[in-house]
């Protein structure tokens, strides 16, 4: 593979580049730097941008693929990921592109189909969620829970301070958790001196039905950690919910809304 050129982008592009919708932000941006790079040029301008944007909308159904896969920046070297995981994006991405999301939605929606439409699926190593699973068809977000073990407490109390949920409070004994509050960010086991605290379970919350538009509805867990074995077989079991029940080219969100949730816990949980 040829080595990519990098470009710059002018301050203005970047005004311009934050005027763009952020669910199709990442790709708009990419477009533009490749339309940047054949022309030759080391700087995205504004003029780059506009044409990119305006070939974008005259050709909004090629530009649909059917599904999209965010992830935040975790990858980049964040210190904050609970789980740490390259294969799972990259491997989200052939799943669905073998579904052929795009023919099933143009066999459903009425009309040129539009960005909106696509299945989005979002992933977030830790429960930051900074790339907004939470309005995601599925959200992932990566999960790390703390185990209480045998090993002495020296009663340093740096597992209190590091949690923000106030999830953990200390006895005689050592630490008590409530497990009710605690986000399963893992940074507690991180901060413990002594073992006392160890990793438990570890991998993927998996979120379903997160949208904006006219009815938003913040998408809802479907209970448990998975890990990537586990979280692919669950997107996968979604997404065929999604395709059995869509109609009209309508959001998981819609269909949950109608359905409920206890449908999708039937069809996600066997075996699982
Ligand atoms: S979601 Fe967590 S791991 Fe991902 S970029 Fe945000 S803080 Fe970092
Ligand atoms: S995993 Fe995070 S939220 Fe849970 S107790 Fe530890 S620091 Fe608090
Ligand atoms: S559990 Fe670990 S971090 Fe918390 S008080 Fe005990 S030794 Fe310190």
């Amino acid at each position: 593979m040829g080595v990519v050129r990098i470009v710059e982008w002018s301050d203005e592009a970047l005004r311009a580049l934050d005027r763009v919708p952020f669910f199709v932000r990442k790709r708009v941006r990419a477009r533009v730097e490749e339309e940047a790079r054949a022309r030759g040029a080391d700087l995205v301008t504004a003029a780059h941008l506009e044409t990119c944007r305006r070939r974008f909308l005259k050709r909004m159904e090629d530009e649909v693929k059917g599904y999209r896969v965010e992830t935040c920046f975790g990858p980049g070297g964040c210190p904050n990921r609970a789980v740490v995981e390259e294969s799972l994006a990259p491997e989200l991405e052939r799943r669905l592109a073998r579904k052929d999301l795009k023919g099933f939605l143009l066999s459903r929606v009425r009309g040129p189909l539009k960005m909106h439409h696509e299945f989005q699926v979002s992933v977030s190593d830790c429960p930051n969620a900074c790339s907004r699973p939470q309005i995601a068809d599925i959200g992932l977000i990566g999960a790390r829970e703390p185990r209480i073990t045998d090993e002495a407490c020296s009663l340093c109390a740096a597992c209190v301070e590091i949690c923000r949920e106030k999830a953990l409070s200390l006895n005689d004994a050592g630490p008590v958790l409530d497990s009710g509050k605690c986000l399963a960010c893992g940074q507690c086991i991180e901060a413990c001196p002594t073992g006392t605290l160890k990793q438990g379970a570890r991998g993927y919350r998996v979120l379903a039905g997160g949208k904006l538009g006219r009815h938003p509805r913040l998408a809802s867990d479907v209970g448990g950690i998975f890990d990537t074995d586990r979280v692919l077989e669950v997107v996968e079991r979604v997404v065929g919910f999604y395709m059995r029940y869509c109609r009209e080219g309508e959001r998981l969100g819609e269909i949950l809304r109608n359905k409920g949730p206890d449908e999708l816990a039937g069809f996600v949980g066997n075996g699982l």
